[in-house]
């Protein structure tokens, strides 16, 4: 990994997560991991993708594309929407990214690397997002499934409410 001499953007007020944790390895160690998939499995990791996937995981909230867009065209990444669309879409495909359907927005997945179905908190105050992991065959869901001969291939859980920050303020 090359380390970018400019300082990443610090955003103290941003939420981290729901919980107090070392942000600055969080994003680093996630960056790695999706590296090294990239360079086991021959992906390309073009410097768009990367700044894309880099811009989410220094969220930890949803952004939508128009927002994704506006921050490469900062970055001298060209302002064509394709830009943006092209690079989500080779990272939600690859499950670097997800989609949470309810914003229409993408997260950077917490766990990249295991094949896994996100269950997300998102908090309707402030956006952020939580992924914990779900078990579809499991549960409720799993048991109405196989009484009806289902198998279920992929779920989609969005939890909305409020996090630990907003429930403070509240
Ligand atoms: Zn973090
Ligand atoms: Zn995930
Ligand atoms: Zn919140």
């Amino acid at each position: 990994m090359t380390s970018d001499a400019r300082p990443a953007p610090v955003k103290d007020s941003a939420p981290v997560g729901f919980q107090e944790h070392d942000h600055q390895t969080c994003v680093e160690t996630a960056l790695a991991s999706v590296e090294a998939r990239c360079s086991t499995e021959g992906l390309r990791l073009t410097p768009v993708r990367r700044k894309v996937l880099e811009m989410l995981l220094q969220e930890h909230r949803a952004l939508g594309a128009y927002a994704i867009l506006d921050r490469l065209r900062a970055e001298g990444f060209g302002s064509q929407p394709p830009v943006a669309y092209r690079a989500l879409d080779f990272l939600v495909q690859n499950g670097f990214v997800h989609k949470i359907e309810r914003l229409n927005a993408f997260v950077a997945c917490s766990h990249p690397g295991q094949s896994h179905s996100p269950a997300f908190m998102i908090c309707r105050k402030c956006d952020a997002v939580a992924e914990a992991q779900s078990a579809p065959a499991k549960g409720v869901l799993g048991a109405a499934a196989r009484a009806a001969g289902f198998e279920i291939e992929r779920t989609v859980v969005e939890a909305e409410g409020l996090c630990p920050d907003c429930t403070e303020k509240a």
